[in-house]
């Protein structure tokens, strides 16, 4: 990406005249043209109804069915839109009706909301949890996950990129292994969509789930589920409605076509419409462009605050992400994430409770995430280093 295309990109991100925007892994900055298309649906509905906009744009919640599956390597059908990927998680989760003694395989460094619905099912339904260990670099040990197959395991569930760090799963060695036994691999890639290229083949996965607003760049309040054509019939979806569904006798109901079986009748339509806008765009740009560059600002990050005194970063992994997180001797994470917010400098705060396992195996309380796109620059790399120099000092 040349300094033309970075310069021309935030310029379509007003957010960047304001801020220094190192919080993508929590909601990044929108561009121009999904603020637009939000906006202008949000117009429409306060101006001729909000029935009459939703039929009007048919045509709309198509394309976003279709450049999210573009962007994935899947088909529109297997996409269904949702307000969050906790709740797409869920929708796949729960559709697989785990019974007693039903065996899930996960990493140690499992998102929480992802890890208190195993939980859940553990109350109600007695599955079992067992965690997959790491190995030497803080991956998902492949040859250990191996060994743990056997006929009680009925899935493998894991975060690709853990909300806690710049860490990258092996997720398409997971898949082959997974596909090997015939046992449903459902991927939580909500850090990884917009961020890093991806293929659902390339990858093994039967179901997906991802956010919108994290390096996807769309609106809050949206998500979306990918579940593979041939796999969907295996699913029951949780909360079936009418738009899910069809009732069609008294005693009976039968599943609409493709993944729209997991939708609601009642969503964030604006926020979906800017869904797909946002998909379009990262399309546009080049998602092996857009990884290329926040790669490289995230080394060069990373490589800054190891130069500095008493600071130390922490990300697991061969070949980490564009997710930076570190501590520092001096101060907690969370007096640091204000003292940069004064200075007109966003970050986010990890604690314990976000990834359990992962903190409390590795003695970390909280850390500082800064989490770098490619519309970041090198000239805000030197500020936030200068800032956080001078906040060391004080
Ligand atoms: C943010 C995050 C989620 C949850 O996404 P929501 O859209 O807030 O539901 C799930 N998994 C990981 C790894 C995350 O970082």
């Amino acid at each position: 990406m040349n300094p033309e295309e970075v310069q021309r990109y935030r310029a379509e991100t007003p957010g960047t005249q304001h801020v220094i925007h190192f919080n993508n892994a929590g909601s990044s900055l929108l561009p121009t043209p999904v603020f637009d298309a939000v906006d202008a649906y949000l117009k429409s509905e306060y101006l001729i109804g909000g029935y009459e906009t939703c039929d009007k744009y048919a045509d709309g919640f198509a394309f976003s069915k279709e450049k999210l599956g573009e962007l994935i390597g899947a088909k529109a059908d297997e996409i269904a839109l949702l307000e969050s990927a906790t709740t797409a998680w869920y929708k796949a989760f729960l559709g697989l009706n785990l019974q007693e003694g039903d065996v899930v395989l996960t990493s140690q460094t499992e998102y929480v909301s992802n890890f208190l619905g195993f939980l859940r099912e553990k109350k109600y339904q007695g599955i079992e949890i067992q965690i997959i260990p790491n190995n030497q670099w803080g991956e998902i040990d492949v040859e250990a996950l191996e060994k743990m197959i056997s006929p009680s395991v009925k899935l493998i569930a894991i975060s690709h990129i853990p909300t806690n760090g710049g860490l990258v799963q092996p997720a398409a060695e997971v898949g082959r292994i997974a596909h090997a036994h015939n046992i449903p691999y459902l991927l939580d890639a909500c850090q990884t969509i917009g961020q890093i290229p991806v293929d659902v083949a390339d990858l093994g996965c039967d179901m997906l789930s991802a956010t919108g607003r994290k390096f996807l760049r769309g609106p809050r309040g949206t998500g979306f589920l990918y579940v593979r054509e041939d796999f969907m019939d295996k699913l029951d979806p949780p909360l079936p409605d009418l738009f899910s569904f069809e009732w069609d006798e008294i005693e009976s109901y039968s599943p609409r076509q493709g993944a729209t079986r997991f939708e609601n009748y009642e969503k964030h339509f604006a926020g979906q419409i800017g869904l797909g806008i946002a998909a379009d765009y990262a399309l546009k740009i080049g998602v092996d462009k857009i990884w290329a560059r926040s790669k490289q600002l995230s080394e060069l990050l990373r490589k800054k605050l190891n130069q500095l005194d008493g600071v130390q970063t922490r990300d697991l992994g061969r070949e980490p992400c564009a997710i930076v997180t570190f501590t520092v001797s001096s101060k907690t994470a969370g007096e640091v994430k204000l003292l940069l917010n004064e200075k007109n400098i966003n970050t986010s705060f990890v604690d314990a409770g976000g990834a359990l396992m992962d903190m409390a195996e590795r003695k970390l309380g909280n850390m500082i995430r800064a989490s770098v796109h490619y519309y970041n620059t090198e000239e805000e790399i030197e500020t936030f280093i200068d800032a956080l120099k001078s906040i060391l000092s004080s």
